[in-house]
């Protein structure tokens, strides 16, 4: 065996972007996560080959201020927390700080930010693990990311790439979260210079569901809402009738992250029992809305699990309100006893 020494640190990103960075879907995902975190208002998302050859999210948020781009790339550096404190309470997508450095290790990356009050826009580059120092550029306020060459760096990775088609799905539903979440967002998505989606900002998810799922879905869905001391929840429901055969069409969003959370899916399906055959998975966007130093969202590298302070409180109010909104009016026409289930 080798000496104990320490790992140089393009091998030490590259073995952070292994957990977080799976595909081009892990990309499209922490970037336009970056753009809601920035605030922004418009986000335009670019693929070529599927997001294999090149990703680009640009958006018009604050940006970074010219003397801090080029630590945007470097590890562990983020402007979202500053202590331990912060750590208990999240409000943004990002706090790792991780992202842009682990992608850098294994793709080229160019960064162009401008905020409003700069009078040029600042470009910082990382090529083969080697930044390019920051240099004046032009280009509107906001930042527009562009990853080339996905795992150029790790061709182990790349050969786990799968068709044009696969990872575009993969794509296709990472958009959807964001989208779902943030329908104020104007969001444009192009594929091979071909228009994919163009959301106009709106302020109702029902019409995003209608882009992703198409209208009919989302004419049907029922809202049902309540508010508690552990959370607030407001979501669209489907009818028993539409229940599928997988939990694909199963959305839950905690303070505007998409996660997965067993426990609350659970109660969902419970909300349905003896209204849906066998092992049909019912149809339901939820969103929930909780105090952010009620739910740990250090727990995972990417964030799809969540640990909730409140989970049993959460799990009794989502069982509930959908619940009752089931049985309420106009919505099951025929009804099984409960107890037949
Ligand atoms: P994190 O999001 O966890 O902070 P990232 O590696 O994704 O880590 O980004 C590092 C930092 O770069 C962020 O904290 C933020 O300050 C800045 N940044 C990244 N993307 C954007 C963006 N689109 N607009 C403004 N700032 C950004
Ligand atoms: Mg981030």
């Amino acid at each position: 065996m080798a000496a104990i020494h320490i790992l140089p640190e393009q091998l030490v990103n590259q073995i952070a972007a292994g957990e977080v960075i799976e595909r081009p879907a892990s990309v499209v995902k922490e970037l336009l996560e970056n753009a809601v975190d920035a605030q922004a208002a418009r986000v335009t998302l670019e693929l070529e080959e599927a997001g294999k050859k090149l990703i680009r999210v640009s958006d018009d948020g604050g940006g970074i201020p010219a003397a801090e781009a080029p630590l945007a790339l470097a590890s562990h550096a983020t402007s979202k927390i500053a202590s331990t404190e912060d750590l208990e309470g999240i409000t943004t997508l990002g706090f790792r700080g991780e992202a842009l450095a682990s992608i850098a290790s294994v793709a080229d990356v160019r960064l162009v930010t401008r905020t409003a009050d700069a009078l040029e826009a600042t470009e910082v580059a990382v090529s083969g693990g080697q930044a390019a120092p920051p240099r004046p550029t032009s280009g509107p306020v906001g930042t527009s990311v562009e990853v080339r060459n996905l795992f150029r760096y790790v061709p182990a990775r790349r050969k786990f790439l799968k068709t044009d088609a696969t990872e575009m799905g993969h794509i296709t539903e990472q958009v959807a979260r964001v989208a779902l979440a943030y329908p104020a967002v104007h969001l444009t998505v192009t594929h091979n210079g071909r228009a994919v989606y163009e959301l106009p900002p709106s302020d109702s998810v029902r019409a995003r569901i209608g882009a992703f799922f198409g209208s009919d879905l989302a004419d049907a869905l029922v809202e049902a809402a309540s508010e508690e001391p552990a959370g607030r929840l407001w979501g669209l429901i489907g009818p028993p009738h539409l229940a599928r055969a997988t939990t694909a069409a199963q959305y839950l969003f905690i303070n505007g992250r998409y996660v997965r959370d067993r426990g609350l899916l659970h109660a969902l399906r419970e909300a349905y029992r003896g209204l849906l055959e066998g092992s049909r998975q019912p149809v339901a966007l939820l969103f929930l809305t909780v105090p952010p130093d009620r739910v740990d969202v250090n727990v995972h590298p990417t964030k799809i699990e969540v640990r909730l302070r409140d989970a049993h409180l959460l799990y009794g109010q989502v069982l509930a309100t959908v619940r009752e909104r089931l049985l309420g009016p106009g919505l099951t026409p025929h009804v099984t006893p409960a107890s037949a289930a």
